[in-house]
């Protein structure tokens, strides 16, 4: 057999020159179900690492309803939700959620990616304008990329600049002539590399002043923030005031897939034209069946988002106690500031030893040297497992002179 020259060869040099700059990634495969101890290389480990933040995707009720639905109604649906995909669960799942959101209506994606990649570029377009935060998800870079719309950027939290941009946007119109159609600020309602929350009460006054419409990513504020884990909108008590509110089921919902909650306007166009909803089929019945159980719990167990709360209040105040530096964050998602990637990989590697899975974030997903070990408390992680984890950050700390004292 003659042996061609192989066109990908130099996929295997990229590989290795992440490997060289500490930036290569292995995927650590666990071979337990998601929770508070997961099995990792046979090991047993301590998991700060899931976004699973109510503890959902191994609650008895939501297991329960998600093995009900497979024996009920198959495995898959088939299709997509505009050909044959669209079961009467869909529906009630969407109807569920508008319930829980207070808004007027919902439409379900297969996730909080296609959600924010199926939304933005269905309702923006030459002559709208976006205008993003720099910290804002990559699945909004990618919406905002799909669409036709120009977009400016404002650095990250600085309403300041952002009523700039707005107003020089209203007062100057279009570059061809002619005001803006739609002007869309975006913004994550939790940013996930940092745990902090958007200032949306000044975002949503800046944009009213302007005329412009506020679009939030709610993923790491659904179950987290507002009233049973309603998300930021019900956190700050906008209720009204922010067009669209995006959230995921793939996290503190536990399972997977993520929505558009707004007006029925929005919903049916939504239906008629964006892409991932139009040409990707839709979730299979055991996920809605859990998406749906979950929202019920979440307002049954109102002691699971306490709980969580309660945690990463201590785990917090703790961490700060020992002398690390965790960032500016105000939610569970709480980074430990390493510095350069090499800190950040060996400090992940010798918790691993010491029996904590703590995954380190590198750039691209955050700036150069502003690597980070990412941990998530969760309302299923128990006293004696915070406090283990706590004297291995102490020791690990000391051993890599993060902290002294
Ligand atoms: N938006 C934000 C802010 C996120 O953090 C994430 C998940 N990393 C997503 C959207 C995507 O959600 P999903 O995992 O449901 O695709």
């Amino acid at each position: 057999m003659s042996q061609l020259p192989d066109p990908l060869a130099f996929l295997a040099d990229e590989v290795a020159a992440l490997r060289e700059r500490h930036l290569y990634r292995p995927l650590r495969v666990m071979s337990s179900a998601q929770g508070p101890i997961v099995s990792v290389d046979d090991r047993r480990l301590i998991s700060l690492s899931s976004n699973d933040y109510l503890g959902l995707t191994h609650h008895p009720r939501v297991c329960r309803a998600a093995e009900e639905a497979v024996r009920e109604f198959g495995a898959g649906s088939g299709a997509v939700r505009t050909i044959a995909g669209t079961m009467a669960m869909h529906e009630a799942l969407e109807a569920e959620l508008a319930a829980f959101k207070e808004t007027p209506a919902v439409l379900t994606f297969q996730s909080g990616f296609t959600a924010n990649t199926g939304v933005i570029p269905t309702i923006t377009g030459e002559t709208d304008l976006i205008v993003s935060d720099a910290l804002n998800h990559a699945s909004i870079i990618d919406g905002m990329r799909l669409s036709k719309a120009p977009r400016q950027v404002f650095p990250h939290g600085d309403v300041d600049a952002l009523r700039e941009i707005l107003r020089e946007a209203t007062e100057q119109g279009r570059p061809g002539g002619g005001a803006y159609h739609l002007i869309l600020v975006v913004t994550d309602g939790v940013f996930s590399m940092d745990g902090d929350i958007a200032r949306l009460p000044e975002i949503v006054e800046a944009a009213e002043a302007f005329g412009a419409a506020v679009m939030v990513d709610d993923a790491h504020a659904s179950g987290v923030l507002g009233r049973n884990g309603r998300g930021s909108v019900d956190h700050f008590g906008l209720h009204g005031r922010v067009a669209i509110q995006v959230g995921t089921l793939s996290k503190a919902v536990g399972s997977l897939g993520g929505y558009v909650a707004g007006s029925l306007a929005l919903r049916e166009i939504l239906t008629q034209r964006a892409r991932p909803f139009l040409f990707s089929t839709s979730h299979p019945p055991a996920v809605v069946a859990a998406c749906r159980e979950a929202i019920r719990v979440m307002q049954d167990e109102p002691e699971l988002q306490d709980r969580l709360w309660a945690n990463t209040r201590r785990f917090k105040a703790e961490l700060t106690r020992l002398g690390f530096d965790t960032g500016q964050s105000e939610t569970p998602i709480t980074p430990v500031m390493m510095g350069d990637q090499e800190t950040a990989g060996r400090f992940s590697d010798r918790l691993i030893e010491e029996g904590v899975f703590v995954q380190p974030v590198v750039f691209p997903t955050v700036a150069m040297d502003k690597a980070r070990l990412r941990t998530i408390v969760t309302a299923a992680h128990a006293d004696e497992q915070l406090d283990a984890v706590l004297a291995a950050f102490d020791r690990v700390g000391h051993e890599l002179a993060l902290v002294t004292g």
